[in-house]
């Protein structure tokens, strides 16, 4: 771990074993926006982490990020979700966006998330449906339906994504406001897991914004998604999928040693079946937490194999998840069906991952071609 790495574990931590962990069961069980974790982050200086000193932030790297999403993730499955989507706005900002806009989220003034998958396209995100038109006065309309935005209501901007202003099969990426006229956001968010991530269909008609508002080259969006957003949101992902994996576990342990069978005087964690299945499930969540830690390591040394490491962590740690906290559900028996155990929020929540785009199938055929040597796309 680097010192800037530490430094950021050390702020967070009062407030992921604090008010995070507190208010978890209740964002679970109300589905409201974590507004207490990014007033968290705003105060530990951690909403600017990843963004460059030269404009006030803390100019860590994208792994600083990953370690404090899954540290949330430990506590809370939504916190950590708003969290990795800030921090994927933050990167794209930090690579392309303007000095005023970094120092917004420098100053803890700016929550950013990603506005690309679309009711068109779907979790194909690096092929937007929507449209940018050149318009008068050096502004661009904008259209389109988005179907998930992370933070809908809450975001200050979002990291927009649109076909290119000349060619409908390239991409160009935008920063929209929120707010600005012609947007509109459906409603709430009532899913499964995650449950106040805010994650809601945000639709544009007509939407006027600068053209200085775009974010890379006119068509450059492509490798703004794979080359920057990517290995971000992977890493990211995987670190939600992992810290759950953690807080899933330390439930399911905590249980099997508290609670007893009181006509033999043992305590659950004597059955050996329930040990053997804690064991896989522990050795499962080390596995693709030594996977992460590896990617970090690829692409922290510029190693050959970064690309590969970087594809298959998402997939490994959400996958692994959907295991693991089934496991967690199965150990503690019936008592896991109560919502006071609370393993049930890490089941429902690790549920997100492997549907999130890319998607475990898409990432499956994207690490069978490359290591088939043939192009991804
Ligand atoms: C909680 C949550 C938060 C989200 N937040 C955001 C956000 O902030 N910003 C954002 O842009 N998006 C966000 N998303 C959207 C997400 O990234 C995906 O785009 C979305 O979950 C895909 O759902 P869909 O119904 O459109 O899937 P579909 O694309 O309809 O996929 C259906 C099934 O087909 C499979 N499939 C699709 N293509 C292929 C293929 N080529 N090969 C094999 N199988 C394939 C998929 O794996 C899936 O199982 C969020 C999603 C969730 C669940």
């Amino acid at each position: 771990m680097t010192d800037s790495v530490q430094g950021a574990l050390a702020r967070l931590e009062p407030f992921a074993a604090g008010v995070i962990a507190q208010q978890a069961n209740n964002i679970d069980g109300s589905a409201v926006f974590p507004t207490h974790t990014v007033n968290a982050l705003r105060q530990a200086n951690l909403l600017g982490l990843i963004t460059p000193t030269e404009h006030g932030g803390l100019g860590g790297t994208i792994f600083d990020a990953a370690r404090v999403v899954e540290r949330i993730a430990q506590e809370c499955g939504t916190s950590a979700m708003v969290a990795c989507m800030h921090y994927a706005g933050a990167a794209v900002l930090a690579a392309y966006g303007s000095a005023e806009a970094n120092a917004e989220v420098a100053r803890g003034e700016h929550l950013s998330t990603l506005a690309f998958s679309e009711s068109g396209s779907r979790s194909h995100f690096w092929a937007p449906v929507s449209t940018a038109k050149r318009s008068e006065g050096d502004t661009v309309t904008l259209d389109a339906r988005k179907s998930w935005v992370t933070s809908a209501s809450h975001a200050h901007a979002y990291i927009w994504s649109s076909q290119s202003l000349d060619d409908p099969a390239a991409s160009t990426i935008w920063l929209v406001q929120r707010g600005q006229e012609g947007l509109s956001i459906a409603g709430g968010f009532d899913g499964l897991g995650l449950r106040g991530n805010d994650s809601t269909p945000v639709s544009a008609e007509g939407v006027r914004i600068p053209a200085a508002n775009q974010l890379g080259p006119d068509g450059g969006g492509f490798d703004v998604m794979m080359g920057t957003v990517l290995p971000a949101f992977q890493l990211m992902n995987a670190a939600c999928s992992i810290g759950l994996m953690e807080g899933a576990l330390r439930g399911a342990i905590s249980h099997v040693s508290a609670t007893r069978l009181e006509h033999m005087g043992a305590s659950l964690r004597e059955l050996p079946t329930l040990r053997s299945y804690l064991a896989q499930a522990h050795i499962q969540a080390d596995s693709a937490r030594a996977l992460w830690l590896d990617t970090m390591a690829a692409a922290g040394s510029n190693r050959p194999d970064t690309m590969l490491r970087i594809l298959q962590v998402k997939a490994a740690a959400n996958e692994a998840a959907l295991d693991v906290t089934a496991t967690c559900m199965r150990v503690c028996g019936g008592a896991a069906y109560r919502k006071d155990l609370g393993v049930d929020r890490y089941f429902r929540d690790a549920q997100a991952g492997a549907v999130m785009a890319p998607t475990s199938d898409v990432l499956y055929d994207f690490v069978g071609k490359a290591i088939c040597g043939m192009e991804l796309f």
